[in-house]
């Protein structure tokens, strides 16, 4: 994931915890947003795979697999500002992104001094009477270009935290739950209890845990 709190090499305890709390938040706009109730998830030995296997959904061509995966990562900046449906989505989205961005990302479109100002500036982002955030209310703080940059920059990111092709392409073959993966030696198995899943207590397979 391009942001995350540690700087690690591959993974660790606390890129997968923020995986696995991405994937719930994704799970939530499946469910709530779109209305689809057969989802599952996998943790695959080195991330999360979440697997839709709503009959009307199985039968779709990629493009609309495309336009489902841009809705539930916030690919597009909000053509409103008004806080509800979508755009409450990405102001969701921008603000978990915005507090967890380090400086180190390399992210297209969007240079190191930009986010290093965000970084600056991001506890003078206030909430609105409301106790929401608002995407408007970020203008202020940065000028309204750079603003404008930020939102573009944000949409990208959002879309970067998740493997994109994977999620469309109908020829991949996914990963078994109870197989290894060899290059991390932790098994897959599908998630059944979304709060409290730690990999490192049931993905650990039986010889690596001999050899600890
Ligand atoms: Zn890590």
């Amino acid at each position: 994931m391009p942001i995350r709190s540690c700087n690690c090499d591959n993974i660790c305890e606390i890129c997968l915890n923020e995986a696995l709390e991405l994937a719930r938040i994704y799970i939530d706009i499946l469910k709530g947003n779109l209305g689809l109730k057969n989802i599952h998830l996998v943790y695959s030995g080195r991330g999360y795979h979440i697997r839709v296997l709503d009959q009307f959904i199985m039968k779709e061509e990629s493009e609309l697999r495309g336009e489902i995966l841009k809705y539930i990562t916030c690919a597009d900046v909000p053509t409103n500002e008004i806080p509800l449906g979508y755009t409450n989505l990405f102001i969701n989205h921008f603000v978990r992104n915005i507090f967890h961005i380090t400086g180190r990302e390399k992210v297209e479109g969007a240079n190191t001094k930009l986010l290093k100002d965000v970084i600056k500036n991001r506890n003078k982002i206030e909430k609105d009477d409301n106790e929401n955030y608002q995407l408007g209310l970020f203008r202020g703080k940065i000028g309204p270009r750079r603003y404008k940059n930020l939102l573009d920059a944000m949409a990208r990111v959002n879309l970067s935290m998740v493997d994109g092709k994977v999620s469309i392409d109908l020829k991949r073959i996914l990963r078994l739950p109870s197989s290894l993966h060899s290059k991390v030696s932790m098994k897959c198995v599908e998630v059944k209890n979304l709060e409290n899943f730690d990999p490192f207590k049931v993905a650990v397979p039986k010889f690596v845990e001999e050899k600890m």
